[in-house]
């Protein structure tokens, strides 16, 4: 058998050939146009040698070239290593040594930082959203004047089920990041069952595409079942709530998938703005949607937010409150179609030992969604995927009728005085405070209890002021002694991954630097 993720772009050009693929600023480009334009770029990529087994680093955010660039080289039959947008020289040095990527696709406003990753990797560059009144002053070639000389592909070189589609770095809590490789039949089987039952897009959807392409949540999600539906996708590449409301607004949005943080900030713009999108429905993933959030954007936008949960691991949707059945707040839904997801004892480690219903573990998952394993990594690989499980690192529940809770990841469990803490569910509290916008909570080193609650809170807009003591006292009301944070920390903005994604370990490394 044969199959590529390339064919999604192939096959909505040809069955919405005149639908718009995507939008960005007043540009609209179709289907059809997006595959020519595809189809160029890759025979200029064949005629620098990239073909079969070739791997192909693409540093963009989210712009058309990003969609080109990605479907030409999977059209290759090459592999694509998205690099996460704001990583510096050393970084992606690293994700080219580590990946044997022969190439680095770089945008402009990230020219700088690829250029010293990919001298140090010695990785020939190409240019990408570069200007031509600038093409003097930038040293590298321009991937769009290589392909207005080059001869298109025809179309795209089928592939084998497990030949490797994309390698993505996860960010690495522990040591060096992992270059988890997903095969095509991964994700193009993982885009066919979240479109028919869990996030049912069709052609005549408007999805905004703020989540970014480089990470696995808006690849699957944003670009290839968006695509794959033959919707239209409107271009964010910078996250910006005002931004992202207007473009909504402007051009009929119907599904918003976001980060929890993009869903808050979203529904905080809308509270200035009086005008409402024809919101369909949202989806949220990638880490806890507090209550508080889901409630406030229903009131808001007259809409349910869907809760799915995975890992880049997964591709990543593993499990998902799925669309058309009701929603059960505070749990991410049944596992997608044919994908298994169990509790597992977190104490055994060289084997899965599965836990009743009900009772707390680690999540564990197995299904056609699951990556082929870290690249140069097999240790990494046979710690994570056990007897055909992977263990996820995700601490939860599961019930009877396949709803799952997360409680929390295995690591940011707090140990206090003996007795566990799941940040999430205090975050969930926090939240419930009239005057909190965001919230993290984290343990800090302590003397006598191993670890201490802390949080950082951020207000919202036009909330009466509050201090962190006092936030402290109101917490302690509402929540078990061992459990409220001691100190609460008010805070102007949280440090967000390139996910938009709060970054815990970097707010903790700040306070511990000032002091606090
Ligand atoms: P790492 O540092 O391990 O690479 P990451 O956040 O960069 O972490 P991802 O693959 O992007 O890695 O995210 C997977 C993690 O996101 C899951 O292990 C889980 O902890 C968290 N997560 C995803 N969805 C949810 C959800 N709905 N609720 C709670 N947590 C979630």
């Amino acid at each position: 058998a044969t199959v590529s993720v390339a064919a999604i772009l192939a096959e909505s050009a040809t069955r919405h050939s005149d639908q718009t693929a995507l939008i960005m600023g007043d540009q609209r480009i179709t289907y059809a146009d997006l595959w020519d334009q595809t189809r160029s770029y890759a025979g200029a990529l064949r005629a620098r040698g990239v073909g079969p087994g070739s791997k192909v680093a693409v540093l963009l955010p989210n712009v058309p070239d990003f969609a080109r660039c990605y479907y030409a080289v999977l059209a290759l039959g090459a592999t694509v290593v998205p690099v996460h947008a704001l990583l510096k020289g050393g970084e992606i040095r690293y994700v080219l040594e580590d990946s044997g990527a022969t190439l680095l696709l770089a945008g402009a406003p990230l020219l700088e930082e690829a250029g010293k990753g990919a001298q140090a990797a010695q990785v020939p560059v190409l240019s990408l959203l570069v200007p031509d009144e600038m093409v003097d002053q930038v040293p590298v070639p321009r991937l769009e004047d290589e392909a207005s000389s080059a001869t298109p592909i025809d179309t795209y070189v089928p592939q084998a089920p497990d030949d490797v589609a994309t390698i993505l770095y996860t960010s690495g809590t522990t040591g060096e990041p992992k270059g988890a490789m997903g095969c095509h039949l991964a994700l193009v089987e993982q885009v066919n069952t979240l479109l028919f039952d869990a996030i049912p897009m069709k052609s005549s959807d408007v999805i905004l595409g703020c989540l970014p392409f480089f990470h696995t949540f808006g690849q699957t999600c944003a670009l290839n079942a968006a695509f794959r539906a033959g919707a239209s996708v409107v271009l964010l590449p910078r996250f910006d709530a005002d931004n992202a409301l207007s473009l909504m607004n402007a051009h009929g949005v119907t599904i918003l998938m976001g980060v929890p943080t993009m869903h808050i900030a979203i529904t905080q713009a809308a509270a200035k703005n009086p005008e409402r999108p024809p919101l369909r429905f949202g989806v949220s993933g990638g880490a806890a949607l507090p209550i508080a959030v889901l409630e406030k954007f229903s009131e808001t936008f007259g809409a349910d937010i869907h809760e799915g949960y995975g890992l880049t691991e997964t591709s990543p949707v593993a499990t998902f409150n799925h669309f058309g059945q009701p929603i059960r707040p505070g749990t991410v839904g049944q596992p997608i179609w044919g994908v298994d997801v169990e509790v597992a004892d977190p104490l055994v480690r060289d084997s899965i030992e599965l836990l009743p219903h009900g009772e707390l573990g680690e999540l564990v998952i197995r299904g056609h969604n699951l990556f082929s394993g870290y690249l140069n990594r097999p240790d990494a690989t046979a710690e994570a995927v056990v007897d055909g499980w992977f263990r996820s690192g995700d601490l939860g529940t599961k019930e009877a009728d396949g709803f799952i809770t997360i409680v929390d990841r295995t690591k940011d469990m707090i140990i206090r005085g003996g007795y566990n803490v799941y940040p999430r569910e205090v975050e969930e509290v926090l939240m419930r405070h009239p005057a909190v916008n965001m919230a993290a909570v984290f343990g800090l080193e302590h003397e006598t209890h191993g670890q201490e609650v802390a949080a950082a809170v951020v207000l919202a807009d036009g909330a009466d002021p509050v201090t962190g003591e006092e936030i402290v006292a109101w917490t302690k009301e509402q929540i078990a002694g061992y459990k409220y944070p001691r100190t609460v920390q008010v805070l102007d903005t949280l440090p967000l991954g390139p996910s938009g994604k709060i970054l815990k370990r970097e707010l903790v490394r700040r306070l511990e630097e000032s002091g606090t």
